[in-house]
């Protein structure tokens, strides 16, 4: 059916109107092909001048089924979105992507965890928990021992429904929900790959990324391409990101989290069925960002030129600490002489601590340097609420 329709006529309906689907705009911008979003509010990042915006919730039935049926196809930049309302749009003809199935198992890490042992594929032992106190009730009759790492089934986010269980002295951390309890992996690096797949099956992967933490928001702090893993390493974090995407059968992009253990195995830590953070570098390294490739894949197009045309490292924008109120950009004159910085605010009103208020990518030759020029980034610009700075 799409492919008997100009592009710029194809209505596409995306729920979820952050930062996603800002930056899925800007790239659907350059096809001219208007992008629709559902949302609480056009205030929102994907609320730009001249936006298609219906403002509701995209996790209400109702909501989401008088957005989609004035849609050709419909897409997601969050996973927390209402699917049986995704799956009698399917049945009613309109394009669903991710197909909603896989929603459902993707939005449950329990259900995700079991996904891959049925799969076969390496992702850490687990159990399910029906809530904290089960948890407990484990460790004092010795079916679960330390070290542990405890994660919300649903609602998680950004490490906000995760523990990481060493001994007893964590134990006030432990989540009240309903949860999987997974084996501690004994992390040397965290890594990334995402991978599209349009339609008519063809896949490509974007190159692997590396991941590394802030100590205290549990954010990726820095993200750098290429990841500095061996070559046979490499190439098995992207067969196995490739793996996760035929099991799953979807389109449209998965990022798949990877763990690279101590002995040099790896094992999935989850995945995203949407364009993702570890993805944001491609806008400015690769021929093809991943917001144009999700659109190509759900659109059944050609998937786009993937290589690297220069390396380069991420940094998220992040609230500082200090409190909740309408942001407001210090240091930005500094940051924004840094040469190959390239700054992409997302326009949210109110900055929180560790909010996700924007990224820089520098793309340098040299991952070094790139390095030390993130620093100065990040030591140059501060984003904090109006009138404490
Ligand atoms: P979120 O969905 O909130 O991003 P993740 O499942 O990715 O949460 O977990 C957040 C972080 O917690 C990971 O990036 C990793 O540092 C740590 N972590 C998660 N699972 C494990 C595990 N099984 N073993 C060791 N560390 C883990």
């Amino acid at each position: 059916m799409l492919r008997n329709k100009n592009i710029t006529d194809i209505k596409v309906g995306v729920l979820g109107g952050g930062q996603l689907g800002k930056m899925l705009a800007l790239a659907a911008a350059n096809w001219h092909l208007p992008l629709h979003f559902l949302d609480r509010s056009a205030d929102f990042p994907a609320g730009l001048p001249g936006a298609n915006f219906s403002e509701g919730s995209f996790k209400n039935y109702d909501d989401v089924l008088n957005f989609g049926r004035q849609m050709d196809v419909v897409t997601v930049e969050i996973e927390a979105v209402n699917t049986p309302a995704l799956k009698q749009l399917q049945s009613e003809g309109v394009i669903v992507h991710p197909d909603p199935q896989k929603l459902d198992i993707i939005k449950d890490k329990g259900l995700q965890k079991q996904f891959y042992q049925q799969q076969q594929l390496p992702s850490s032992a687990f159990t399910l928990f029906e809530d904290g106190r089960s948890v407990k009730a484990a460790i004092r009759n010795g079916s679960l021992s330390y070290p542990f790492v405890q994660k919300a089934r649903t609602a998680g986010y950004d490490g906000q429904g995760v523990a990481v269980i060493n001994d007893e002295n964590d134990l006030p951390k432990i989540l009240p929900n309903a949860s999987v309890v997974e084996q501690k992996v004994d992390i040397n690096k965290e890594l990334a790959v995402v991978v599209a797949r349009n339609h008519d099956g063809e896949i490509r992967t974007f190159p692997t990324v590396e991941m590394e933490f802030h100590p205290v928001a549990n954010l990726v702090e820095f993200l750098i391409c290429p990841a500095s893993i061996a070559q046979e390493i490499d190439q098995q974090a992207q067969d196995l990101a490739i793996s996760v995407m035929k099991a799953f059968g979807i389109s449209g992009l998965l990022a798949v989290e990877l763990f690279l253990d101590q002995d040099n195995k790896i094992w999935i830590n989850e995945v995203a069925p949407r364009p993702h953070n570890s993805g944001h570098h491609t806008i400015d390294s690769c021929p093809t960002s991943q917001f144009e490739q999700h659109l190509r894949a759900i659109l059944n197009l050609p998937l786009g030129d993937t290589a690297l045309n220069c390396p380069a490292v991420m940094i998220n924008l992040l609230g500082s600490r200090v409190g909740t109120g309408p942001a407001s950009y210090k240091g930005l004159a500094k940051s924004l002489s840094v040469n190959g910085a390239n700054f992409h605010l997302y326009g949210k009103k109110i900055t929180k601590p560790f909010r996700k208020m924007g990224h820089v990518t520098i793309t340098d030759q040299n991952l070094e340097r790139a390095r030390e020029k993130a620093r100065l980034v990040q030591s140059s610009i501060e984003i904090s609420p109006t009138g404490t700075n």
